[in-house]
Order: C-alpha cells, then structure tokens, then sequence
C-alpha cells in the first residue's frame, strides 16, 4: 500500500501540473530515483535492466559526462554569441565522422529544432516546399513538422506540401526477384509522389527520412530502393536530409551513422537525442555550400545552441564511445543476441520475426498471422513484472523494441534474452489475453 500511496500521490501532483496528457509508460507509471551504466532503480530499490532508452547513450550517470558538464558549468557557459572553445572542438571531432564534403555544423537543442532548420534550409536552397516523408513516421514536435507528422496522433492535417510515401518492407525471405518487384513498385509511387507536389504547385524540397525507420518498427529495407529514392528526389531537384536522431552515434553497430548503409550521402544529416548523454544538444550537419547560401540570407541565432556544456557533453559521449569501441561493441552484441531472439522466431508460436541492427532490435508478434498489439502492450509489462524495460513500436504497434544505452553487454543480453523466454513461457498460457493491454508507446 505504502508503494501505491508514494506513487500515486507524485502521479497525482503530475497530473495537477502538467495535466492528464503528457505520455507515461506503463498501466502503473514506473517512478525511478537512480540509474547507473545500463541500471535503473525505483523509488522501492527495485532495479530495472535498460533495455530501451537510447538518451543514455553511454551509460546512465556516466562519470566522464558528468564531469565534463560541471567543469564546463563550474567555467564558463554563456550565451551562444560569445567565442568558446568547447562547441569548435566537439564541432571538429564530430564533423571527421562525416564524408568530406559534409563540412560544417550548426548545433540547435533537439532532434525537432534540427529537422525543422534542416527543412528551412532545403526551403531555401530549392525555392520550393515539397516534402516526402514516409507514411509511419515521426521527426518532432513543431508546426512544419506536425504537418508531416504520420505516425503518431496529431491533430494538425498533413500539409499540401506533404506527401507519404510507404517504405518497401522486404521479407527476410524473398527471393531477388520478389525484392526487385516490390522496390519497383515502391518506387513507383515515389514517381507519383512527386508529381503530385508538382502538380499541386509543390516542387519537391526534400525527402526526409530516419535512415533506421524506427516509427515504422525496423522494416527491412532494400539498398536499391534507397537509392532509386534519393536519385529521384535529386532528378526532382529535392535534397536528401537523413534524420539520425534514432540511427546516429554507432546505434546501428558497424556504421556510426544510420545513412551509411545505403551507401548514399544524404544532403543534410539532422542529430539529436542520445547526441549529449541527456543534456539537450542536436545539430545540422551540412556542406559548406548549404551553409553559406543560408547564412549569408538569415540571422540565425540559438541561444543555448553552441554553448560549452551541452558541446562538453557531447564530446564525452564521442570520448567513451572511442574508447570503449561502442559502435563495434553493439554490433557484436547486437548480433548475437539477434541470432538468440531469431532462436525464438523459430520456435514461438507468436514471434514472427527479429528484426533489426546493431543494438536497435524490433522482436514482432502476430497470433495467428495477424499482428498483436495487446500482445506487445502484455509483453512490455511482463517485461517490467521481470526487471526489464522494453517498448514497442510499428504501424501495428506489436514490434517489441529493443534499444538499450550502447554500454549494453553479452551478460546484459542473457539478462533481457531469459526475461524474454520466461514471459513468452507464460504468454503461451494464454495468459495475455485475459489482460487488456494498455500503456504507452514511444
Ligand atoms: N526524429 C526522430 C527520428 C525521432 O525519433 C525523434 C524523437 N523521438 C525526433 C526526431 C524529435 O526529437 P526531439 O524529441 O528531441 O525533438
């Protein structure tokens, strides 16, 4: 009782401040104290495995972010407008991760304030508006982008501007003629797409796209239709912006960026999220030809933006993840425990396939053959009734997400793979379907 009381009473003070409509996981909202390396602890000592939050990047309450952050806090932090040594070296180690002629940066304080430049830019640069976007997707929370917004509840219509497009999903086994019909078909409607906007008085501006599709729950994209993409986007006269707020910082394994495995440079390049270990800093990352058409048109100016503690932290995210070889890490984790949940593919009656990269996997339920939502909402409080935090994700909303801190390790994926097995064990009861599923997604 002490428990629902504690917890309660701030759940009730939360409502009486910030109101009924900010989301919350979990039918029981989890209220945490603490958290370490890839640990969370609630209020009751109870201790939880991360297995969701890409914020903490490199470890919940890493030491080397925290102390960076107060040297910087304990010096000097000040408005953008003054000259500060940490923002230009974060600036230049972040930009020797990027292909060449991705140059310059400008820095903003979130994923959305990084989309919504990127998309002003490319206004600029094309003098035109059109943007496609896929058709289960989400870049932010601003005006442009609720008007672009397709994958989660807004009450703004989509724009004129704004046309989906829906993202090939190829089965792990099609043959290469199945793939090459379905990227052509895909493409296709991106030609429609296109002439469309044009149609309307829209030329097309950008295409912007989360190179992991994340929103979308992890579809197995082709290579080829990437590419045939953008090289219509391009013919369009459009610009290809790649938002890496979900894919970035080694997330994917072998590649520090998501776009990497297209083998296509997009355009423009937008960060965020797990960028400052939870200190808010995101970024524009552009050529110098971008850069100097906007600059030299617009005062544009940011005032946390360029500062020295979210610039320190940043660059500690990069310091730990080179020297503990995160981006490998994660792929090589990230693998094995793929091939272990792919074990379950094979032989759960509701897993129907693990899909996914480096330490960004999506686990998808189906009962018979048709996707299962109330399943996943089941699974990720089973998940938490067993030390374990989990979401979901997709159109569906039935693929659970696995997207732990990077600093994730083999002994952390037993822990997860068990908690998984066990619950799974006990779905296979039937027990999940006399609950009705409710909590958040994210
Ligand atoms: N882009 C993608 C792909 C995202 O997932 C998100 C947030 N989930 C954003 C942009 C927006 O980032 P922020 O919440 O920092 O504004």
């Amino acid at each position: 009782p002490r428990k629902v009381e504690a917890h309660s009473q701030l759940l009730g003070r939360r409502i009486a401040t910030l109101g009924p409509y900010s989301p919350l996981f979990y039918r029981e909202p989890l209220e945490l104290v603490s958290g370490s390396g890839v640990w969370v602890s609630d209020r009751q000592g109870q201790r939880y495995l991360d297995a969701y939050n890409n914020v903490p990047h490199v470890g919940h309450s890493n030491p080397r972010v925290r102390e960076a952050v107060a040297k910087a806090l304990g010096t000097i932090n000040i408005n953008s407008r003054y000259l500060t040594e940490q923002p230009i070296a974060y600036a230049e180690r972040l930009l020797a991760t990027f292909a060449p002629q991705l140059d310059r940066v400008m820095f903003t304080n979130s994923g959305s304030e990084s989309n919504e430049l990127a998309l002003r830019i490319a206004r600029q640069h094309t003098a035109s508006d059109g943007v496609l976007i896929s058709d289960f997707s989400y870049h932010g929370n601003t005006t442009s982008l609720a008007q672009m917004t397709t994958g989660l509840q807004v009450a703004e219509p989509l724009g004129d501007h704004v046309r989906p497009i829906r993202i090939p999903d190829v089965p792990q086994d099609a043959s290469a003629q199945e793939t090459a019909s379905l990227v052509s078909s895909a493409l296709a409607e991106v030609d429609r797409a296109i002439d469309l906007l044009t149609a309307r008085g829209h030329r097309l501006s950008a295409v912007l796209l989360d190179p992991s599709f994340s929103t979308e729950g992890l579809p197995r994209v082709p290579v080829s239709y990437l590419r045939g993409l953008v090289e219509r986007v391009h013919k369009a006269g459009g610009l290809y912006i790649a938002d890496e707020v979900q894919s970035g910082f080694g997330r994917l394994g072998s590649w520090m960026w998501g776009h990497q495995r297209f083998g296509v440079d997009p355009d423009l390049v937008t960060l965020g999220k797990p960028m400052g270990n939870g200190i808010p800093i995101g970024a524009v990352v552009l050529p110098d030809g971008l850069l100097e058409e906007f600059g030299s048109r617009n005062q544009y100016f940011n005032t946390f933006a360029t500062t020295a503690v979210p610039s320190s932290a940043a660059q500690a995210v990069l310091d730990v993840m080179a020297d503990e070889q995160l981006a490998a890490r994660a792929e090589q984790i990230g693998r094995a425990l793929r091939e272990d949940l792919t074990g379950y593919a094979l032989t759960d009656p509701f897993v129907s396939d693990v899909r996914g990269q480096g330490l960004y996997l999506g686990i998808e339920l189906t009962v018979a053959g048709e996707p299962a939502p109330a399943l996943a909402g089941w699974l990720s409080e089973a998940l938490r009734e067993r030390g374990v935090l989990a979401s979901r994700i997709g159109r569906h909303d039935n693929v659970m997400k696995v997207r732990p801190p990077l600093v994730f390790g083999s002994q952390d994926a037993r822990t997860l793979a068990s908690a998984l097995e066990d619950a799974l064990a006990e779905a296979a009861q039937g027990e999940w379907a006399r609950h009705a599923a409710v909590g958040g997604r994210a």
